[in-house]
């Protein structure tokens, strides 16, 4: 199968190619289309899947087809938590890679850092935030982040936020999202935890297990 088999459109195939990429990993011929078409995912990979762009190339492939004038205030359309800063930092990695053709924007923000600047690409308006939880509740508390027009919202590695003790912050995110949004959750292992979680945040939900 080739990425083109997945119905991606050329702004994203170039992206693909310009990473090198030469076919689609298993998890990807397998999420890609579900999220494309805008189901909701449970997801159970490792790192090193490819898992990152299993979810990052549909959304930003589905943001890109409705993407607003570019002079227009962006609003965060897709969310993604990660447990860990080094994570989101590498997810906002491939984020912005995979964007280079698009006019698509993303930020990341995580706790243990300087607030201001952060503060400041949030005012400017982004597509894509990718967040720790507990810097995400807090820049919504002060009002630097509206979540009103989430349209993605992604729990990656939801086994460690479990670990980590995140689940109750990731919960309230949750709430504080449209409740049409469509939900991806991606966790290494799928304990009894997190398929209570994912009862009670996915909407029927399609498995996927590599
Ligand atoms: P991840 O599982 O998202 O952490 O990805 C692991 C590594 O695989 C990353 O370095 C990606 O850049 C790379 N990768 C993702 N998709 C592909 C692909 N289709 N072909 C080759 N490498 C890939």
């Amino acid at each position: 199968m080739s990425f083109k088999d997945l119905h991606l459109i050329k702004p994203i195939l170039k992206a693909v190619e310009a990473s090198g990429y030469i076919a689609p990993t298993l998890v990807q011929q397998r999420a890609i289309p579900f999220i494309l078409d805008r189901k909701d995912v449970i997801v159970s990979a490792q790192t090193g899947t490819g898992k990152t762009a299993a979810f990052a190339l549909p959304i930003l492939q589905n943001l890109f087809d409705k993407q607003d004038a570019p002079k227009k205030g962006k609003k965060i359309k897709a969310l993604i938590l990660s447990p860990t800063r080094e994570l989101a930092i590498q997810i906002q990695k491939n984020f912005n890679t995979y964007a280079e053709f698009t006019n698509l924007t993303s930020l990341v923000v995580f706790g243990g850092a300087s607030i201001e600047p952060q503060i400041d690409v949030l005012k400017k308006g982004i597509d894509i935030l990718v967040a720790t939880p507990g810097r995400l509740l807090d820049l919504h508390k002060q009002d630097y982040i509206n979540l009103d027009y989430v349209e993605t919202l992604v729990l990656d590695e939801a086994d460690l936020m479990l670990d980590m003790g995140f689940i109750d912050d990731v919960k309230k995110i949750e709430r504080l999202c449209p409740n049409d949004k469509q939900s991806l959750l991606f966790s290494a292992t799928i304990p009894d935890k997190i398929e209570d979680l994912a009862t009670s945040i996915l909407k029927t939900p399609e498995r996927i297990d590599v």
